[in-house]
């Protein structure tokens, strides 16, 4: 849909560069696929996302919020509506004694770094995960034994009614890979930490020798969204998906990545649909095989 009679409002709200017109969503994901968003608006206030949401509200125009994409599968026909996207402007980290307070569009290495530097520990296993602090809040994002949720005191939210509240992290039922926010609606605008003191030298020992194990174990050297699927109970996605003989089936530029089963690729001009397709048919194999159902962890947005 065109929402051209819109625009002049959003720009007066936002300036021109929080607005665009047909925004390719391939560039706002890591897997590098994705149509056109008609909507996309980059509010850097907290202020400017309620004005924005209020417009959308009143004008009924479908919309979803995203961080850095790095865990997005988007359709090839793009997306209806708006695409509110979080990024710069809303990224400052603030520390004071072991309490930090980091805004929802900092990036997460950004994050453990500035964290490091102030003597703190608990953060590290972060630094390799390439989303801002609103995705990996919502998705509760982990790695090597560590949760966004371990040390996290609150957060900062903006309910499905735009008020803007601050929850206690026992209040957002963090579990694998789940948030309240995902029931609720809620929008993360913020997190607040209590970090324990550490030594900066092996804060970033620990980020960099876990980077390592990434890059040696992970194809990243080929744009995906991380590991596809969540972790069954009892099982990894990756064994089940090698043990049915899956690594490296491919469709279309869509490939099970030779170096972790876990990981679908993009391997250079691989349409979303491809992408959407290996995922069906490594589920019915895996399905089939071991009578494990795996579940994307990947968010899909748009028509599939
Ligand atoms: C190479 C690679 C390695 C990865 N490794 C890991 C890993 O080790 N552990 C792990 O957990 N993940 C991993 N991921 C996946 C991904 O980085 C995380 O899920 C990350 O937390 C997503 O953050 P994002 O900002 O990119 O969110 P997006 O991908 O933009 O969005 C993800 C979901 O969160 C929602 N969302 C985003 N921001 C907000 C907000 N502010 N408020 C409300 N909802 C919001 C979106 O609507 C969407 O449903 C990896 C991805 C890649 C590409």
């Amino acid at each position: 849909m065109n929402y051209q009679h819109l625009t002049a409002r959003f720009v007066s709200l936002l300036g021109e560069a929080g607005v665009r017109e047909n925004e390719p969503m391939a560039a706002h994901t890591t897997f590098k696929t994705g149509g056109p968003a008609d909507l996309m608006l980059l509010p850097r206030t907290e202020e400017g996302l309620v004005s924005v949401l209020r417009v959308l509200r009143g004008e009924d125009v479908p919309y979803v919020v995203i961080g850095r994409g790095s865990n997005l599968l988007v359709s090839d026909e793009g997306l209806r509506g708006a695409v509110v996207k979080l990024s710069d402007g809303m990224d400052s980290v603030s520390v004071r004694e072991n309490s930090v307070t980091a805004q929802t569009g900092v990036p997460l290495k950004a994050l453990c770094l500035e964290t490091i530097r102030a003597g703190l520990a608990g953060l590290e296993f972060a630094g390799g995960i390439p989303g801002a602090l609103g995705g990996a809040v919502y998705m509760n994002a982990g790695a090597y034994g560590g949760e966004m949720k371990d040390y996290m005191t609150s957060v900062r939210v903006m309910d499905s009614g735009l008020e803007i509240r601050e929850i206690p992290a026992a209040e957002m039922k963090f579990s694998y890979r789940h948030s309240a926010a995902m029931e609720k609606g809620y929008i993360i605008l913020g997190a607040v930490f209590s970090l324990p003191e550490g030594d900066p030298q092996l804060s970033m020992d620990k980020m960099n020798e876990l980077n390592a194990r990434r890059r040696e174990k992970q194809p990243l050297a080929y744009p995906s969204a991380g590991s596809t699927f969540k972790r069954p109970e009892g099982n990894y996605a990756g064994a089940l998906i090698e043990a049915c003989g899956l690594k490296g089936f491919t469709i279309g530029g869509a490939q099970v990545s030779e170096k972790h089963a876990g990981f679908i690729i993009n391997t250079g001009n691989a349409f979303s649909r491809d992408i959407y397709e290996l995922i069906l048919h490594v589920k019915e194999v895996v399905l089939k095989e071991t009578g494990v159902i795996l579940e994307p962890e990947v968010k899909m947005l748009g028509e599939f």
